[in-house]
């Protein structure tokens, strides 16, 4: 493409295009960056950038891009049934192969899936059928979700609530009624001068705090991340989510895990539950279950939860016209497929993963880098002003935001969450394109410091 059609193109979209998360008026002056195509782990714009993938997208290309099963998959279900509903009495062959498919992937106990389009859907129905299964239960007082600051949840109502971001908070008189926030388990940013082990415990027993404040009787849920994404990838300590686990048992609260990034290997094993050895009631999913070639989310449901639903003798009134979309179904069977029958999953957990945070753990001395942290194929960077004196930079967004651009210059897509470079590469990426990664990591935080050190 020639620079001036992707001039025109800019154009066009700065007229037409209102973007996702992104401050317009902003955008109208610098232009977007038009992606064209990609291949594997790598992306090629409309200016003849080939740029190395280290988001997978928006945390969702799992296995990559240009994957002919899926187009196929694809191609063969449109010319036989594009789409179909599974309202009034009626599904499709996909939805249900997917359905059996993900109760066989799932932990033994979640063997139920209702569909929805999205990761926010995903947590909308959560949030409804959470408090509607306590109401058939009989206690129907039990109506409040405890979730967590800097959580994100998604950016519908629901999700923006229960998101823990006050900048989403701010816009639009957020969070709704019965929503309730505690800390996350951020022991660098937050707790640095305590030891991990006892900072995971003070932080997840604000958990029971929380509940007895509000009583027992009044909380549906408690929602978490494994793996806080896109809060900066948040890894909590050990003996957090056994603590979790503990207070949400001993107090009858349904244990929500959001898997929408950490489902579907990206951990190294298929759930962040099954890394983390939790055992959520319901598990919001999306993203990677199709490798975001088609939008389509789910919940996963317990058979206790499920139970309930069918003897209660009433509907549950909420669904969407694609719930269960027949084409997003047999994309994301063949994606789970390709995920599974070429081993992808456990090579990131015994290959993988300990080379990707070998090589990273390299850049925890460079002098801009406060902290590396890497779980499975998630990982962080902490950009610092002083690392001896543990001092942040003022303005974290500033930097961030800088070092994002860089590292796009230096032909990397890494994410800034304020001042923490966080990276989440396609889960096929080869140990060769990893040393790419790191050179390319390297030369930006070289980039970064020798600008704002
Ligand atoms: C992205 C994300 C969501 C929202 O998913 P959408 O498909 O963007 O609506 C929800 N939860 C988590 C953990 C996410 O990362």
């Amino acid at each position: 493409m020639t620079t001036t059609t992707k001039t025109k193109l800019q154009t066009i979209d700065a007229q037409h295009h209102i973007h996702p998360f992104t401050d317009s008026g902003d955008l109208v002056k610098k232009g977007t960056r038009v992606i064209e195509r990609a291949e594997g782990v790598y992306l090629y714009d409309s200016e003849g950038n080939k740029i190395l993938d280290g988001m997978a997208g928006l945390w969702c290309v799992n296995i990559g891009y240009g994957r002919q099963e899926l187009i196929d998959a694809a191609t063969e279900q449109m010319q036989q049934l594009p789409y179909y509903n599974s309202f009034f009495q009626c599904t499709t062959p996909p939805t249900i192969e997917l359905a059996e498919l993900l109760s066989e992937l799932a932990p033994d106990h979640l063997n139920h899936v209702f569909f929805t389009g999205s990761g926010s859907e995903s947590n909308d129905t959560m949030l409804r059928l959470a408090r509607h299964y306590w109401a058939c239960k009989g206690k129907p007082n039990k109506q409040v979700i405890i979730a967590r600051k800097n959580a994100y949840h998604g950016s519908t109502v629901a999700g923006a609530s229960l998101s823990g971001m006050t900048v989403m908070h701010k816009q639009g008189a957020l969070p709704i009624a019965g929503i309730e926030h505690i800390n996350q388990p951020y022991w660098f940013g937050e707790g640095f001068d305590e030891d991990p082990n006892e900072f995971g415990l003070r932080v997840a027993r604000e958990l029971e705090e929380k509940i007895l404040e509000l009583g027992e009787d009044n909380v549906a849920a408690f929602i978490a991340e494994p793996v806080q994404g896109a809060g900066g990838v948040v890894i909590p300590p050990e003996s957090y989510w056994p603590e979790i686990q503990r207070i949400c048992d001993q107090y009858e609260i349904l244990l929500v895990s959001d898997e929408v990034i950490c489902g579907f290997g990206r951990t190294g094993k298929w759930f962040g539950c099954d890394y983390f050895g939790t055992k959520p009631d319901l598990m919001p999913i999306a993203k990677g279950i199709s490798s975001g070639y088609l939008p389509i989310g789910g919940v996963l449901i317990s058979d206790e939860v499920a139970e309930t639903l069918k003897n209660s003798g009433d509907e549950f009134y909420h669904g969407f016209t694609y719930s269960g979309h027949p084409t997003a179904a047999a994309v994301a069977t063949a994606n789970i497929k390709v995920l599974r029958d070429e081993g992808i999953v456990e090579r990131v957990d015994q290959e993988i993963a300990p080379y990707f945070s070998e090589k990273l753990q390299q850049l925890a001395s460079h002098p801009i880098v406060g902290e590396v942290r890497t779980l499975g194929l998630l990982a962080a960077i902490e950009l610092m002003q002083d690392k001896e004196q543990h001092l942040f930079f003022e303005d974290k967004g500033a930097v961030g935001t800088r070092c994002r651009d860089i590292s796009v210059t230096n032909g990397l897509v890494m994410r800034g969450v304020g001042s923490t470079m966080v990276m989440s590469p396609p889960l096929v990426i080869t140990k060769e394109e990893i040393d790419l990664l790191y050179e390319r990591v390297l030369k930006t935080l070289d980039d970064t410091a020798a600008e704002f050190l």
